[in-house]
């Protein structure tokens, strides 16, 4: 098998195997051929992580904002250079299409250069304590761990990584067991780049054990996680258990979308069906419940099922196509069931791919299917099922709407679609989420504003401008100063 890919554990800048030379197989979604032999991280490989990166720290948060800057730069520029083969690598692991792979790239050079530039941690000074000088000072944890998903590797690896660096933190990265290529990729070029050894250690490996042992460890003060609200909680039990250490949660979501009958329908639809079948529907924030005003069900409903049957399914790596199958087969498995859950429940199911000409699919694609008329109590409109699937439910009162919107353990992103400005801002603010677009809907985020969910959602938000707080320790020092007075 002459591209096999076999990948390593980078500690310490060295890129090793697993302590105990173990491997998990790594299949293409689309082909279901093997692609790489990638190093199971053990607990040793864990504990001597987290050894480098605390020697690592005290030379590394000694550095300037602009020493420490300079390699995050070149990790950047490295993207860049690199962003095909990135695409590439995506693309055989967890069937992302190489045609939508560039918002990843470019999302994280922003991050590396950003992070690169901007990283002035400020305390506050106060001269309101009579007979005081009194500040405080922001610092870094010192170890971070750092847990991603797989459904952009690279967003997340550098919406983290930047920020943690650049407070001043070194980090141990653990990539998802389905998506370990472009981690891999980018631990290649970690020297190189010019990161002093135990900055930057990138472990590759299941929840259990790698995963688990990371957020049990004792030596690791914050912990910064992207994933299922399920392992959220099993990371905060852990945490809980082990030191307390803080955690940041962005988590799951089941997005709803209010679709009001002055709403310009065309819009909506095309916006709400990119939200949903992007990235196979593996995206985090996507509308995956979809409220329609009665008087427009039908045309709303024609105008949807037109867009996502124009879809184009196939193998991820050709540029023409926009939708790559499921990441892999547990997740494959996983939106089946749902599907029959859906079948069972649902008022009618509309199958995109019932009569489609279009046969380059493997056995991991899924076509877009629209349940309609389905019960709110129904596991389809409440769970979270990660896959081309939608439910359009309808609502007759702006009351109705808001309150089926908001029945729901998470709270990630919201939307509605009306021309009325003084309903879409009273909505607005009765929706229980952390994000929410008035004409516009998910991936529509803003960089410089806070990302992240209400209620199962997460805990944290991330930003340009507020990723770096989570990363930095806050102390307030006390200065008695004779003689300044009140
Ligand atoms: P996941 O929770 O299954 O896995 C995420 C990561 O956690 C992986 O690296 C995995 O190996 C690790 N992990 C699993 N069990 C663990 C444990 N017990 N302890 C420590 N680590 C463990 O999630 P996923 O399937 O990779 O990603 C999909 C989920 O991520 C969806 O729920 C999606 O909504 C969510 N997500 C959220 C956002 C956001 O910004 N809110 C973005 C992307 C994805």
């Amino acid at each position: 098998m002459p591209n096999l890919i076999q990948t390593q554990l980078l500690i310490n800048n060295k890129l090793v195997s697993a302590s105990d030379n173990g491997t998990f197989d790594l299949f293409s979604p689309h082909t279901g051929d093997l692609v790489a032999k990638v190093a199971e991280a053990t607990i040793d490989d864990v504990n001597n992580a987290v050894n480098a990166a605390q020697a690592a720290f005290p030379a590394w948060s000694a550095l300037s904002p602009q020493q420490r800057g300079a390699p995050l730069k070149k990790l950047a520029e490295m993207h860049i250079a690199e962003r095909d083969e990135l695409a590439r690598l995506d693309a055989i692991a967890m069937g992302k299409p190489i045609s939508s792979h560039g918002v990843d790239v470019n999302y994280a050079v922003t991050q590396y250069n950003y992070f690169a530039e901007a990283a002035y941690p400020q305390g506050h000074t106060s001269l309101n304590s009579p007979g005081f000088l009194n500040m405080s000072l922001r610092q870094p944890f010192g170890v971070v761990a750092i847990i991603i998903p797989w459904n952009a590797p690279l967003i997340f690896l550098a919406k983290k990584v930047a920020p943690a660096l650049a407070a001043g933190n070194c980090v141990v990265v653990k990539s998802s067991e389905k998506a370990p290529l472009t981690p891999w990729k980018v631990s290649q070029w970690v020297e190189k780049c010019g990161f002093p050894p135990g900055v930057i250690n990138v472990l590759s490996g299941h929840g259990q054990v790698s995963g688990q042992a990371l957020s049990e460890h004792m030596r690791i003060r914050a912990l910064s996680f992207t994933g299922s609200t399920r392992t959220g909680r099993a990371i905060a039990i852990a945490a809980a258990k082990s030191n307390l250490k803080k955690v940041v949660f962005e988590l799951g979501g089941k997005s709803p979308a209010l679709i009001f009958e002055d709403a310009d329908i065309e819009q909506a639809a095309k916006e709400t069906e990119f939200s949903i079948n992007t990235n196979s529907g593996q995206q985090c924030f996507a509308s995956s419940r979809i409220y329609v005003q009665d008087s427009i069900k039908d045309k709303f409903i024609e105008a949807f099922t037109r867009i996502a049957k124009a879809r184009k399914l196939g193998d991820p790596t050709m540029p023409g196509i926009n939708q790559g199958p499921q990441a892999d087969k547990v997740q494959y498995d996983t939106v089946q069931k749902f599907l029959a859950v859906g079948r069972e429940d649902a008022g009618s199911t509309i199958d995109t791919g019932a009569n489609t000409t279009n046969k380059d699919t493997s056995a991991c694609h899924i076509h877009p299917v629209i349940f309609t008329d389905v019960p709110e109590d129904s596991r389809i409109t409440k769970e979270e099922i990660f896959g081309p699937v939608v439910v359009i439910n309808t609502f007759a009162t702006e009351s109705e709407a808001i309150a089926k919107a908001n029945d729901t353990e998470y709270g990630l992103y919201a939307s509605l679609y009306t021309k009325d400005l003084e309903r879409a801002l009273r909505v607005a603010k009765k929706l229980e989420s952390g994000m929410l677009g008035v004409n516009c809907t998910s991936p529509t985020n803003s960089w410089d504003l806070p990302f992240g969910g209400w209620k199962g959602s997460g805990t944290g938000r991330e930003s340009l401008l507020d990723s770096m707080d989570h990363y930095l320790e806050h102390k307030s020092i006390y200065v008695r100063v004779n003689g300044i007075g009140g």
